[in-house]
């Protein structure tokens, strides 16, 4: 049964399945279910595309169908193949595959220019002189009926040969469109006699130069939709009022008719997801790439770390909407929590370290402690983690003075060290001129080891340590949320480029990291203790200078922040 929660989404069997059910009862398709991703390659694909691939190959796989890849390569002056790359490349990420229907309309040109003659042939489609200018103007407003165009009754055999002129390049951009004779005073803009082709003189991304009109994306999609046999052609809610126009195509021409289905377009607070503001960022600066790890691309997320599972887990659990909202990208970020929660190893860092000198430690003396690699997963095993004299411990980890409910170290304070010892501070060594901690000097009781020692001590707090002459040094880049307003640009007065958020990079040199990373593979994912889930950089890390992206921290930070607002 349907059951709609507050966000008005409609779970878990969402009404998309509960109409393919119907479909396949009733044989309307004989049983088959062929769905697609049909992205337009000027970008590179974001969440709300991780949504619909999720969805269309998903809905595919539960009902034994196929899904297919088709690019709709209608505009050749926004297309290149650097984004036809990515998109192949994100969607296999993402765990999903087209197996060999690798498709594209502009396979299609010369199919659909047939079909345009066709619908030239009944009567149904004529070619307009007028400048597009004047059939903007011609066009009225959705309460007031167009107006013809002068060349509306042009005969066919005109059409027909201005048509083959219009393809041979007899004519230059903008002189001539093909538009289809339907109702100018319908209430529904769309029926108002839409362009179906436009000359444009521009070289094609796969075509080349083999073609100077081009069909209009409305002309293209729902007659690809038919020649593959899509059943279901899931698409977002934008093109409701486009679907009669989709019809009146496909029953003009007179071909196999595929069911458009809309849902609602996945939106999250304080992400962007036009792909127009997304190549504004990249193209003047404000980001490094589209795989910039602040971005909302698929490309982004797997270099900050997230894992594949993690977004579809994420798709499928904001569930398949009738109508718009707007989803908490907190939601998005529990999600990749959660997933690593399970996955990742554990490991010790130290991103703004302080020395520690441990004074009653022997000076050559190395310990090999030993670790849990993920609490949560016994079978990820154990390791050893060096303990020496000399230690690097966070800085926030102490306080001269500390305040009330600080329970780490503080002089003459005692704190446990992670899977070592209690250690006690005894001496606050100060930079003599500038007055800044630079080192503290530090006793260690040797009955408290963790595990086998013998003292029944206990402190409140646990900090962790690395090594200092183990230690590895590496950059880490804390990134947080790329806008600081939840709709950013959303009040139309405000250009969303105000709205991005000052602090969302924070790069830390000279971190130390316990031995164990020296080994870490760009792209290895891990729990830095206490701090958050960081991955080494696919684009930046080198063996010898590491570089880790923040992917997440271990709370949701932001909802304090949120909390205080209110
Ligand atoms: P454009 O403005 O360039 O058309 P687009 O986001 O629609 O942008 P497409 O490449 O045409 O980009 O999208 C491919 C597919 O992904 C389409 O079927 C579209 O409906 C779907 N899609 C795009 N954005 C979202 C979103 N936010 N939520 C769900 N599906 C989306
Ligand atoms: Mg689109």
């Amino acid at each position: 049964m349907k059951e709609e929660n507050n966000n008005n989404t409609i779970k878990p069997g969402n009404f998309i399945k509960e109409i393919i059910e119907k479909d396949l009862e009733t044989g309307k398709y004989g049983g088959r279910v062929f769905t697609r991703f049909p992205p337009e390659p000027n970008g590179y694909l974001h969440i709300g595309h991780a949504k619909s691939i999720c969805l269309n190959f998903g809905l595919a796989n539960e009902y034994k169908g196929k899904c297919n890849l088709r690019f709709d390569d209608t505009n050749p002056t926004k297309e290149e193949q650097e984004y036809v790359d990515s998109i192949k490349a994100d969607i296999k990420w993402l765990g999903f595959d087209w197996e060999d229907r690798e498709f594209y309309a502009s396979d299609y040109f010369d199919q659909l220019y047939e079909y345009a003659v066709i619908l030239i042939k009944k009567g149904k489609a004529y070619v307009d002189s007028c400048s597009s200018d004047e059939i903007k103007e011609m066009r009225g407003v959705p309460t007031k009926p167009g107006v013809e165009s002068p060349f509306r009754n042009r005969t066919v055999e005109e059409n027909l040969d201005l048509f083959e002129k219009m393809k041979s390049g007899n004519f230059k951009d903008g002189e001539h469109v093909l538009r289809a004779k339907i109702d100018m005073s319908s209430p529904n803009m769309n029926m108002r006699d839409p362009i179906i082709y436009r000359i444009r003189h521009a070289s094609h991304h796969r075509t080349g130069d083999r073609w100077c009109i081009y069909p209009m994306y409305d002309w293209a999609h729902g007659q690809s939709d038919s020649i593959e046999r899509i059943t279901h052609s899931i698409c977002t809610l934008e093109f409701e009022n486009h679907r009669p126009l989709y019809d009146w195509f496909i029953e003009n021409i007179g071909i196999y008719s595929p069911q458009q289905i809309e849902f609602a377009r996945l939106n999250l607070n304080y992400t962007i997801m036009s792909k127009r503001k997304l190549l504004k960022l990249v193209q003047d600066g404000y980001v490094d790439g589209w795989d910039d790890p602040r971005m909302p691309t698929l490309s982004a997320y797997r270099r900050r770390g997230y894992t594949p599972e993690s977004i579809r887990n994420f798709a499928e659990s904001v569930g398949v909407a009738k109508r718009d909202n707007v989803i908490d990208v907190s939601l998005l970020e529990y999600s990749i929590r959660d997933d690593l929660n399970k996955k990742a190893q554990r490991v010790m860092a130290v991103l703004r370290p302080i020395k520690v000198v441990i004074t009653n430690y022997p000076d050559e003396q190395v310990e090999e402690l030993d670790a849990v690699n993920n609490p949560e997963d016994e079978s990820m095993g154990r390791r050893k983690v060096p303990f020496s004299k000399i230690l690097f411990i966070e800085r926030d980890d102490f306080q001269e003075i500390p305040h009330k409910k600080f329970f780490r170290l503080s002089p003459g304070s005692e704190v446990r060290l992670r899977y070592a010892y209690i250690i006690k501070c005894e001496e606050v060594i100060k930079d003599s001129s500038s007055g800044e901690i630079i080192e503290l000097k530090c006793t260690y009781d040797p009955d408290t080891r963790s595990g086998s020692g013998t003292s029944t001590k206990k402190v409140k707090g646990t900090i962790h340590w690395v090594s200092a002459r183990h230690a590895v040094t590496a950059e880490v880049r804390l990134y947080d949320r790329l806008f600081n307003h939840p709709d950013p640009g959303g009040d139309k007065e405000t250009d969303f480029i105000e709205h991005i958020n000052p602090d969302s990079l924070e790069t830390l040199k000279g971190c130390k990291l316990e031995p164990f990373l020296s080994a870490a593979n760009p792209g290895d994912r891990f729990q830095f203790e206490r701090l958050g889930y960081f991955c080494v950089d696919t684009k930046y890390s080198k063996p010898g200078s590491l570089v880790f992206n923040r992917t997440v921290t271990l709370k949701d930070t932001w909802a304090k922040i949120e909390k205080a607002k209110q």
